[in-house]
């Protein structure tokens, strides 16, 4: 090669790297009543470790230069694989002893979408979400018609009784319990998340959804959320975890949102989509329309959960108006951090 050529390579791969824009990833494990006193040091310790290595595996390949879908999948992966989160095999138990699991996942360039609702035998609810994105035609499939779709596609199937932790079941028992001591006619709707399930259990409300929001080199904003649901959750009741515009939703140019919280007010403030249409139609930040929403519309419903969400510049941001929200990000510096409380 010679010298002109050389020179002429060198302006194109850094007018490439000044072209290319700002990347960033953020992930959540749940927002809810953390109990500081029975949150030893060192299981705050393996939270931050695993939240560390979830965001760290999304931003590695954001770095590589890869997209941010692979980034939210992998990122989440390693949140459902870890029994700490509700999620995957961490899942908390429903009314009836079973896990049933739901996963959104969305692409803000093409306004794809794919979700699973109702899953009992899915190890990664949110790679069948990518799938239903990917190689099918719908946005949403539920129960046996999505685990039929999951064995067409190669998923592993697991028995449902490998999701049922002493933890978990520890959990529902004392939910019930709970649950079996209050008038159900007066306490209304918040029957379970409000339930005192904590015991000497380090969650009051047992939580830990997962999700996580990337935003890649060519600016593709993608969202994602998988969760177990709430504790002592109806058979069959599905939340805002797969539910576009309430739990997730992703849009280039604006923002894209992984929510985490009481679903049932989550689904009817349809959040993720608000915050996103406050950035889009009201010229606010981000910052400003997940606090409104957050702390304002929520808050006004009684409805406890936070948002993670990241920009168009790849600006992060994490809102909640509980005790905690299990979070980690790596900004558009480079910066990681984890953090667990409000302060
Ligand atoms: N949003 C989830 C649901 O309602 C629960 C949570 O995030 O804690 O299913």
């Amino acid at each position: 090669m010679r010298w002109p050529q050389i020179f002429i390579l060198l302006v194109s791969l850094n007018l490439g790297t000044v072209m290319a824009a700002d990347i960033a990833i953020v992930v959540h494990g749940g927002a809810g009543t953390i109990n500081r006193e029975a949150l030893t040091p060192e299981l705050e310790a393996e939270y931050r470790s695993k939240l560390e290595a979830s965001v760290s595996a999304g931003y590695s390949i954001l770095k590589a230069g890869g997209a941010s879908i692979d980034a939210v999948t992998a990122a989440i992966t390693v949140l459902e694989d870890s029994p700490l989160f509700n999620a995957g095999v961490g899942s908390v138990l429903n009314n009836d002893g079973r896990v049933e699991m739901d996963a959104s996942i969305m692409e803000g360039k093409s306004l794809n979408a794919g979700a699973v609702a109702g899953l009992q035998h899915v190890r990664n609810p949110i790679l069948l979400a990518q799938a239903v994105l990917d190689k099918s035609p719908h946005v949403m499939l539920m129960g046996e018609g999505a685990e039929a779709f999951a064995r067409e596609q190669g998923f592993d199937m697991v028995g449902n009784h490998e999701f049922r932790t002493k933890r978990r079941q520890e959990q529902l028992r004392r939910a019930q319990a709970a649950a079996d001591s209050v008038s159900l006619s007066e306490e209304g709707a918040d029957t379970f998340r409000g339930a005192d399930a904590s015991g000497a259990d380090h969650e009051k409300s047992p939580l830990g959804t997962v999700g996580a929001v990337a935003i890649d080199a060519s600016g593709t904003i993608v969202a994602g959320t998988s969760t177990g649901g709430m504790t002592n959750k109806r058979f069959g009741r599905i939340g805002d975890s797969p539910i576009i515009g309430a739990g997730t939703y992703a849009k280039n140019g604006v923002c894209g949102i992984s929510a985490t919280g009481h679903g049932e007010f989550f689904i009817r403030a349809a959040v993720a989509h608000d915050i996103c249409a406050r950035v889009s139609y009201q010229d606010t930040s981000l910052d400003a329309a997940a606090d409104e929403v957050v702390n304002k519309v929520l808050r006004e419903m009684g409805a406890d959960g936070g948002v993670i969400g990241i920009d168009a510049d790849a600006n992060v941001v994490m809102q909640f108006n509980s005790s905690g929200m299990y979070r980690a990000a790596v900004d558009r510096h480079g910066k990681l951090s984890t953090a667990i409380f409000a302060d």
